[in-house]
C-alpha cells in the first residue's frame, strides 16, 4: 500500500488549504452572525471545479478520486464546519443519486448546474417521526397518470431552506419498508412544495437547516430516480456509504482546527509563570491530540482507498465515521479544558468547533447505529 499522496492529491491539498483559508475564512464570522449560507460560494466553487470534485471533468466536476474528496472535507471543516456543510451536501447526498442512478434528463436538468453551483441541492429523507429507522418513512408518494403526487413533512434538512431542488425519499407503500422508498427530485416552486420552518441550532450556524412540507406536491414521474419503483433505499445506502468516509475528513478537520488553536493558546496562555505548553499535562494532550488526528486522518485515507478501488466498503465507512466522530468528541473535550475559562467565553473560536463537532456523533447514522451496522456487516 502507498503510504503517500500522489502529485494531484497533494495538488487538491494545497489548492484546497489556500481556497478555504482565502476565500472561505473571511465569510464565516459573518456568515455564523446572520446564521446564512454564503451562497455565492456555491458558484465560485463550481467555477474551480471544487464544489463537486469527485465527479468527471466533462461533467464540470475535478475529476478526482475519494482521497481527495476527504482531503478537500478535511480542509473546509478545518476552516468552518458550516460552511462545509452546506458544500458537503452538494457534493455528495444533493447529486451522487442523480449522478449514479438518474437519466440522462435529471442529469442535464439538475446534476450539470448543481455541480457549477448554479443549482443548490438539499437531501430530504429524516422526518419529525422517523429518523434512524429510515425504512419506515411516512411521506407517501401515490401514482396519477404521469405524475406522482407527494404528501409528508422532512425535517433537519440541510440547504433545505435555500435550495433550489431536493432529493425527497418517499414511499409507495408504507408496508413495503425498504423495498417501497423511491428517491425523487422535487424543484423548488413546485406547488405543495414549502420551506415550513428555518431551525435554529446549538451549533453549524452559517449551514441553513430546515423543515420542508410537501403537501399533494404533483412531481414528474420522469423526476422518479432509477425510473422504477422501490429502488430508493438502495440508492441511499450507496450515497450514505460515500458520505460516511467523508465524515472521516469532516472529523478530521474540525479537530485539527481545535488542535491548533489549543497549541496556539497553550504558548500563548501564562500561568504560575510560565506558558501552560510547558506543564507535562498540558503537552500531553496536546500529543494525544496530535496522535489522534494522525490516526484519523491515515484510516479515513486507507478507507477512501479501499472505496476508489471498488471494494465494498460499507462495513468500514460505518467504522470510519464511528471511530472519527467519537475521536473527534475526546479531542474538542481537551481542547475546551486546556482553554480553560477562555474556552467557554463565545470570542474564542474553539467553542465553534466543540459546538460544531458535537454533531458529528448524529448525523448520517448516528454512533449507535453505526455499531449495528458494523456488528451486522461482521456476521454478528
Ligand atoms: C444539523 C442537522 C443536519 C441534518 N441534515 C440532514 C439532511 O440534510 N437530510 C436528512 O435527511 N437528515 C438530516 N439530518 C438528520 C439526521 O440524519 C438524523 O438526526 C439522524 O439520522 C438521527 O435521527 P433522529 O435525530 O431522528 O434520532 P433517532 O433516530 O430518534 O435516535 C435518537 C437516539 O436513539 C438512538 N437509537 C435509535 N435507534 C436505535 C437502535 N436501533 N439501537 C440503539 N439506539 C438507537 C440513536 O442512536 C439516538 O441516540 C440532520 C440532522 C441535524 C441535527
Amino acid at each position: 500500500m502507498d503510504f503517500e499522496l500522489t502529485e494531484e492529491q497533494q495538488m487538491i491539498k494545497d489548492t484546497a488549504r489556500r481556497f478555504a483559508e482565502k476565500e472561505v475564512a473571511p465569510l464565516v464570522e459573518g456568515a455564523e452572525a446572520s446564521r446564512t449560507f454564503p451562497i455565492q460560494l456555491f458558484r465560485r466553487m463550481g467555477k474551480l471545479g471544487l464544489l463537486c470534485i469527485r465527479y468527471p471533468l466533462e461533467l464540470g466536476g475535478g475529476g478526482a478520486d475519494k482521497v481527495a474528496e476527504c482531503i478537500l472535507a478535511e480542509e473546509l471543516n478545518r476552516i468552518c464546519a458550516g460552511i462545509a456543510a452546506g458544500l458537503m451536501v452538494q457534493g455528495g447526498l444533493a447529486t451522487n443519486p442523480i449522478y449514479q442512478f438518474g437519466s440522462e434528463g435529471l442529469k442535464q436538468e439538475f446534476l450539470l448546474p448543481a455541480i457549477k453551483g448554479e443549482k443548490i441541492g438539499a437531501f430530504a429523507l429524516t422526518e419529525p417521526d422517523v429518523g434512524s429507522d429510515a425504512a419506515s418513512i411516512k411521506t407517501r408518494a401515490i401514482k396519477d397518470g404521469d405524475y406522482y403526487v407527494l404528501n409528508g413533512s422532512k425535517t433537519f434538512i440541510t440547504n433545505g431552506p435555500i435550495c433550489d431542488y431536493a432529493l425527497v425519499a418517499a414511499t409507495v407503500d408504507p408496508a413495503r419498508k425498504a423495498e417501497g422508498v423511491c428517491l425523487f427530485v422535487v424543484e423548488k416552486g413546485t406547488p405543495g412544495f414549502v420551506v415550513t420552518r428555518k431551525l435554529d441550532k446549538v451549533g453549524n450556524w452559517s449551514a441553513e437547516t430546515g423543515e420542508l412540507l410537501f403537501e399533494s406536491c404533483r412531481v414528474p414521474a420522469t423526476h422518479l430516480v432509477g425510473g422504477q419503483e422501490g429502488r430508493g433505499f438502495s440508492q441511499i445506502l450507496d450515497t450514505l456509504t460515500s458520505g460516511r468516509i467523508t465524515y472521516g475528513g469532516r472529523s478530521t478537520g474540525v479537530a485539527q482546527a481545535a488542535y491548533e488553536a489549543s497549541l496556539q493558546y497553550a504558548q500563548r496562555r501564562v500561568q504560575f509563570g510560565r506558558p501552560i505548553v510547558e506543564f507535562q499535562i498540558t503537552r500531553f494532550k496536546l500529543a494525544e491530540m496530535a496522535m489522534k488526528i494522525d490516526i484519523m486522518r491515515s484510516y479515513t485515507y486507507r478507507v477512501a482507498r479501499l472505496y476508489d478501488a471498488g471494494r465494498k466498503v460499507v462495513k468500514e465507512a460505518s467504522m470510519v465515521k464511528l471511530f472519527c466522530a467519537e475521536t473527534l468528541e475526546e479531542i474538542l473535550a481537551q481542547a475546551m479544558q486546556i482553554h480553560g475559562g477562555y474556552g467557554y467565553m463565545m470570542e474564542y473560536p474553539v467553542q465553534r468547533y466543540w459546538r460544531d463537532g458535537r454533531l458529528f456523533t448524529i448525523t448520517e447514522g448516528t454512533s449507535e447505529i453505526h455499531h449495528l451496522v458494523i456488528a451486522r456487516e461482521s456476521g454478528f
